[in-house]
């Protein structure tokens, strides 16, 4: 068994002070949580309003989710595009697309006006698929993204596969048929079970590094707007007519808007002075998955990348709650012991349904057995030389909340317009929280939103 070690804290600076909460404050906002969403949003409130920010943490800085994750910048749904068409519209689903897409420029300003000089690769990442049933239903979300006005995504079929010459009518056009060998050097493997590729813009960002850089330059930036307290947990909201005032523990804050960033798990409790129950239970409904990933280094010989591989007999592959899981691949530079020539090839695939989420421990020690299935599995696709001892340097789980759609809620509680959310992690959550962030700003700055499928509802 292995400790829970991830590379992206390991890169923060631990000497760094953390400062909680002593006494009683007021602010225009708080914002409960500091992981990407809670410090993206702090970022785009205090830019785009002239309103005072506190976050408030129940732990350390980006020690959550986003410490804890894979590390790629992907802008799909973990649902597929189809379904969100059926069950939205294709109008809402194409306009949600369109948002968290949009999050990739919204990542740029932030760089840019921060001044951030961390690494952040941008380039086009791949999808490997092994079987007909994966090729059909990611073929027919290209079909939705085309019908909703999206660019449509680069597929290519082996012609080579034995259905090659049987592929539906109503895909022609969304693929295109080339020899195998292409489609290995897409996935940059020598596993002859892949028979298609699919291309779509992809990234690597450090997202706990990335907080730590905001919010140093927040702090600078903001001095006498913006502070975030660590070390503390909220437990209480009490919301009233035109505020709340929340408990932390040895002190409460009061503010006109309670902007909620817990990824979904909030352990507090809600109260709504004089209006209709606020529904506390929203974590109820978010269905806990444990992600393990593991990683190792090698010389910096080869370019950054995405990778997604979807094994034989993975029907499902791309539902957060199918039995089998797809592996996903990033490789990117990597600075390791004043070393900054290095690769970190980081892998990540198995996942675990929590049966009570309150069972998460941050702390439990990693399994080998996902280590054993991540290990066979860059040994059958990815690093494939015989004898090749790989060592891997970092082993680290983490908590993924799906909501029951699997869309991201962000917008005003319709109870209380005091209480927002940008919040239910899911298993992609980089971009769609870059962007909730930056529509929470446009909410408190007095604009009203187009109509989302990311709007709280009733
Ligand atoms: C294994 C894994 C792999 C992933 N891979 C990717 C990926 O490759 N690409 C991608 O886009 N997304 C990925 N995700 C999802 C992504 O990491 C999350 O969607 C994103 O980090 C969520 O950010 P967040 O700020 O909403 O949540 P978090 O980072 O979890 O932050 C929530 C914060 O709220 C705090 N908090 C909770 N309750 C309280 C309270 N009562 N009082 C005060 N503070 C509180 C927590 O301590 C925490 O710090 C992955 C997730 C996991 C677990």
């Amino acid at each position: 068994m292995k400790k829970n070690r991830s590379p992206w804290i390991h890169q923060l600076n631990h000497d760094r002070e953390h400062v909680a909460l002593k006494e009683d404050a007021s602010s225009d906002v708080v914002v409960v949580g500091a992981g990407i969403a809670g410090i993206s949003t702090a970022f785009f409130i205090l830019r785009n309003t002239d309103k005072a920010v506190i976050v408030a943490e129940k732990g350390k800085l980006a020690h959550g989710a986003t410490g804890h994750n894979a590390g790629q910048i992907a802008s799909y749904f973990e649902r597929p595009f189809s379904e969100l068409c059926e069950e939205f519209g294709i109008e809402l689903a194409g306009a949600a697309q369109r948002d968290v897409e949009s999050a990739w420029q919204l990542i740029d300003l932030m760089f840019t006006e921060a001044g951030l000089t961390i690494p952040l690769a941008r380039f086009m990442g791949q999808a490997g698929f092994t079987t007909y049933d994966q090729i059909v239903r990611h073929l027919k979300d290209n079909v939705y993204r085309k019908k909703a006005g999206l660019r449509i995504e680069e597929f290519r079929i082996a012609d080579s596969a034995p259905f090659a010459g049987s592929i539906p009518k109503e895909y022609e056009g969304f693929y295109t048929l080339v020899p195998q060998s292409e489609v290995l050097d897409l996935l940059q493997t020598d596993n002859r079970a892949y028979v298609a590729s699919l291309s779509f813009q992809k990234g690597c960002l450090n997202s706990a590094l990335f907080c730590q850089e905001i919010f140093q330059y927040l702090r600078k930036a903001y001095p006498d707007r913006f502070s975030l307290y660590e070390h503390t947990p909220i437990s209480k909201i009490a919301l009233h007519k035109g505020g709340a005032i929340l408990d932390a523990g040895k002190a409460t804050i009061s503010a006109k808007k309670v902007v909620l960033c817990t990824n979904g798990f909030e352990g507090f409790t809600i109260i709504n002075e004089g209006g209709l129950a606020v529904d506390a239970k929203f974590h109820h409904y978010v269905r806990g998955m444990v992600g393990y990933m593991s990683a190792y280094l090698e010389p910096m010989n080869k370019p950054p990348a995405a990778i997604s591989y979807f094994p034989p007999g993975n029907f499902n592959a791309g539902d957060p709650f199918a039995e089998d899981p797809y592996f996903y691949l990033t490789r990117r530079p990597f600075d390791f012991m004043g070393n900054d020539h290095m690769n970190l090839i980081s892998v990540g695939g198995p996942e675990l349904s929590l049966s009570d989420r309150d069972a998460y421990d941050g702390d439990l020690e990693y399994p080998d057995a996902e280590k054993d299935k991540i290990n066979a599995f860059v040994r059958s696709t990815y690093d494939t030389a015989p004898n090749k001892e790989i060592d891997y340097q970092f082993t680290w789980h983490g908590l993924m909340g799906y909501t029951p759609s699997g869309v991201r809620v962000v917008g005003e509680e319709p109870k209380n317009r005091s209480l927002v959310y940008n919040l239910g992690c899911n298993g992609v959550g980089i971009l769609p929280s870059i962007y909730g962030a930056k529509r929470i700003s446009d909410i408190l700055a007095g604009k009203k939103p187009d109509r989302s499928i990311f709007d709280p509802r009733e």
